[in-house]
């Protein structure tokens, strides 16, 4: 299980510093002081490398010299944190839609009623791999998704 949730950043001395970060953290799993926790979305201090796009992490054989075969490379500018959980679930939601949003799905022969218009449709958008959103051509979009999703809670999956 991984548990996703706004956590408070500490200082070196684990003192808490009053700003958050949206986080994974995964249960029964053992990691180093400092890791348990680790940022993700666009807090994570790492993003996709611009030249393999991870590939170099996965592809045995690949090499990568822009993020030395790690897929990932540091951010220019990492997300300093926020000054409270319900920003940093923002900034996660924005990730969400930014890049773990596919708006061209499609279901042959179910249809389902646009959940904006009720006209029928078999085709959705998808957020992450669990919600799904009946929405016809015209509804099948960024803004919509938005306010359907609205902001991301705290969530568990496996
Ligand atoms: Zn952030
Ligand atoms: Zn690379
Ligand atoms: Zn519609």
């Amino acid at each position: 299980m991984n548990y996703l949730q706004p956590r408070e950043l500490k200082d070196k001395d684990g003192q808490p510093i009053g700003l958050y970060h949206y986080t994974s953290m995964n249960d029964g799993t053992i990691h180093p002081i400092g890791y348990c926790s680790p940022p993700i979305g666009y807090c994570s201090p790492f993003e996709l490398c611009p030249e393999c796009k991870g590939g170099a992490m996965f592809l045995s054989g690949e090499e990568c010299q822009r993020c030395d075969s790690k897929g990932v490379v540091e951010m220019a500018n990492p997300c300093p944190g926020h000054a409270t959980p319900e920003e940093a679930r923002q900034h996660y939601t924005q990730y969400l839609l930014d890049k773990k949003t596919r708006y061209q799905e499609e279901r042959s022969g179910v249809w389902h009623e646009c959940l904006v218009c009720g006209a029928l449709t078999n085709k959705f958008a998808q957020v992450g791999s669990w919600h799904t959103y009946s929405l016809c051509d015209e509804h099948r979009n960024r803004e919509h998704v938005e306010k359907l999703l609205g902001i991301v809670g705290d969530s568990a999956e496996s």
